[in-house]
């Protein structure tokens, strides 16, 4: 079990990566209405049109991260961080240091890696 100085270190770290996130949306949002600007040249069109698929795309994976990072912030919140939500055994320090939203101990994540490229997912 985590002791609370490594608790409170974690959400020290998850709080941060959730700000780094916000500010990050708050910079694609204001990047993407200057996209409505005047562009008369279709080709310019087509490059802000990918640039747009593109960045749309990298604001679904930052929603993503936010809701994992909250989900994070809850599980230290009620007990459950740093807890493996497969097997139940504790997650390493390592592990949670280098991907603090994780859920998965590493042996559970592996097992649950092999299984989807055995689905081919
Ligand atoms: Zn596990």
């Amino acid at each position: 079990m985590l002791n609370k100085k490594q608790l409170k270190y974690f959400k020290n770290l998850l709080n941060e990566k959730l700000e780094d996130l916000l500010k990050e949306v708050d910079r694609t949002v204001s990047g993407m209405s200057d996209l409505n600007e005047n562009m008369p040249d279709p080709t310019d069109r087509a490059t802000l049109e990918s640039d747009r698929n593109f960045t749309l795309r990298i604001r679904d994976r930052e929603r993503k991260l936010i809701g994992k990072i909250k989900d994070a912030l809850d599980r230290i919140e009620n007990g459950t961080y740093g807890i493996c939500e497969s097997c139940e055994e504790d997650i390493s320090d390592e592990r949670l240091k280098a991907r603090p939203v994780t859920t998965l101990c590493i042996a559970c994540k592996k097992k649950q890696e092999d299984e989807e490229k055995i689905k081919g997912i």
